[in-house]
């Protein structure tokens, strides 16, 4: 994209690294497709997303090796830098996911890079995001609308993020009613307080009522790699996975 990394040849992980990578992503895929036929689901019908926060573009260059198209991220500058970096030396078309909470002085930067949002819950930030990406299409950084899902919070504890159940359906219009979000779905993250199997099904209930009211909102990002089980049988349809397939997260950010 700008002169520096042009000039800088791309960083490339070492062959231990991509073979590691390569066993991790194989399990994680088999670990899956047996989720899946556990809950009697097709497989094509859960996305398994790579969660490659912390970790740097070598990385997630070797897992574009090896097939992967879509990552998800959670951290600003870093996420954006890595999505500039990797769509400017891949042919590929790849899909960048937010999945972090994203502070409002952050959804300019977020509304360039990320295809879709998991974690929006307040009408500021839809709002912001909504500003960003139209000022990113008009200078043509992007090409499509950003898709959203909303963040449910189950457990009440402001500092997850995520908005609570009574104020899901205002924000869902909210959403809906905005030029350059596409409402897709819904996301979860486990409380700390219930087992996976009672939340997920908690999670699974709010969304029969939601799907009533957004018949075209299917999406619902749910599970981790300690309760992927659950989720696929409540109905997931996309798992977020990083450490699982990655390995434990370096404590500095590339
Ligand atoms: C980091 C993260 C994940 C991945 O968690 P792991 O325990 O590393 O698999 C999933 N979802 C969200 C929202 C995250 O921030």
């Amino acid at each position: 994209m700008n002169d520096a990394e042009d000039a800088a040849a791309p960083e490339v992980a070492t062959p231990e690294r991509v073979a590691e990578l390569s066993d991790n992503l194989d399990a994680a895929r088999a670990r899956l497709a047996q989720a899946c036929t556990a809950a009697g689901r097709d497989v094509d019908d859960v996305d398994l997303l790579v969660v490659t926060k912390f970790f740097p573009a070598a990385d997630v260059r070797a897992l574009i090796g090896l097939g992967v198209r879509a990552f998800g991220e959670s951290r600003e500058p870093e996420a954006g830098r890595k999505a500039a970096e990797l769509r400017a030396d891949t042919a590929e078309s790849l899909a960048f996911h937010m999945i972090g909470q994203i502070q409002r002085k952050k959804a300019k930067t977020v509304g360039r890079w990320a295809d879709r949002v998991h974690s929006v819950d307040s009408d500021r930030l839809a709002d912001a995001l909504d500003t960003a990406v139209a000022a990113a299409l008009d200078e043509g950084d992007r090409h499509t609308p950003l898709e959203v899902l909303l963040q449910l919070n189950l457990d009440s504890d402001p500092d997850r993020g995520g908005v609570v159940v009574g104020d899901l359906e205002a924000l869902a219009d909210h959403v809906a009613g905005l030029e350059h979000l596409r409402l897709r779905g819904l996301m979860v993250i486990a409380p700390q307080t219930e087992t996976p199997e009672v939340w997920m099904e908690r999670a699974a209930s709010i969304r029969v009522g939601f799907l009533d009211r957004h018949p075209d909102a299917v999406e619902f990002s749910a599970g981790m790699s300690g309760d992927l089980d659950e989720a696929v049988r409540h109905g997931s349809t996309c798992v977020r996975v990083g450490t699982a397939i990655m390995g434990a997260r370096p404590i500095r950010s590339p």
